[in-house]
């Protein structure tokens, strides 16, 4: 005699269901966390399959207090700009979680260049804390979309996965924002390290194009390394032809400051 598994869960009520859905994932999670998982910054076992960070490297990570939405400098007090970005408002607010140093430059190294795709959730979790803290400050509007800055296809299959993405993933998980994918890029321009601020400037023109309307909202790009701005300055622009949006440029870290 056969038994018709697919009949007898239709037959089964929806709480005993999901009884034992809930129970399969208490024990996969109970299995996953049996499994060694270790810090990536000092090898310690972590407790828990989702922490690639052991609790004290995690609360060891940099984070200045305040540093101003317009350049990312350090400031003593809450407020929204540092005195030169109140003199000249900067046209989008700039969140960034710290600068752009150890060991935050180690894990965005790991991330980018050893395919370890795992850290971006505790990159974007570091970067979540700064976005709560300002809108718990009231000095930042949630916004209503997440857009990721976007690699260009061959770049893509170079490593296999864009970490902005996987930054922006992580963080619309966290701060229940959803994502929007609206834009491509279209130019596989090459690395911006080497170029001076205009090269920057000319090497990214055209880079990006939409790929769907946008109506009217607010929008956070998000990217892992804010250097001099013009990439996110690019993408802004592209999106923003119509200047019906509202930007907010977000950054894990930001060089160049302290
Ligand atoms: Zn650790
Ligand atoms: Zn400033």
């Amino acid at each position: 005699m056969t038994i018709d598994y697919t009949q007898q869960m239709k037959n089964m009520t929806p709480s005993v269901t999901s009884k034992l859905v809930t129970s399969l994932i208490l024990v996969i999670d109970k299995l996953r966390n049996a499994l060694p998982h270790n810090c990536v910054l000092c090898d310690k076992q972590s407790h828990h399959y989702r922490a690639h960070l052991c609790l004290v490297c995690r609360d060891d990570l940099p984070y200045p207090r305040d540093l101003c939405l317009g350049c990312a400098v350090t400031m003593i007090h809450k407020q929204r700009y540092c005195g030169q970005c109140q003199k000249t408002p900067p046209p989008y607010k700039l969140v960034t979680s710290a600068g752009y140093t150890t060991p935050l430059k180690q894990l965005i190294s790991s991330l980018k260049y050893k395919e370890n795709q795992l850290i971006a959730h505790e990159l974007a979790r570091h970067l979540a804390k700064r976005v709560r803290q300002l809108i718990d400050d009231n000095l930042l509007e949630p916004p209503q979309y997440l857009v990721a800055v976007p690699l260009h296809r061959k770049r893509l299959q170079t490593r296999g996965y864009n970490q902005a993405l996987l930054i922006a993933t992580a963080l619309s998980q966290l701060l229940e924002i959803p994502l929007l994918d609206c834009v491509a890029r279209v130019r596989n321009t090459i690395t911006q390290t080497e170029l001076d601020a205009n090269e920057r400037q000319t090497n990214l023109q055209g880079a990006f194009k939409l790929t769907q309307t946008i109506a009217p909202c607010s929008i956070a790009l998000v990217d892992d390394v804010y250097t001099t701005g013009t990439t996110m300055h690019e993408l802004a622009r592209t999106l923003n032809k119509k200047k019906n949006l509202t930007i907010q440029m977000w950054s894990v870290v930001r060089t160049n400051i302290d």
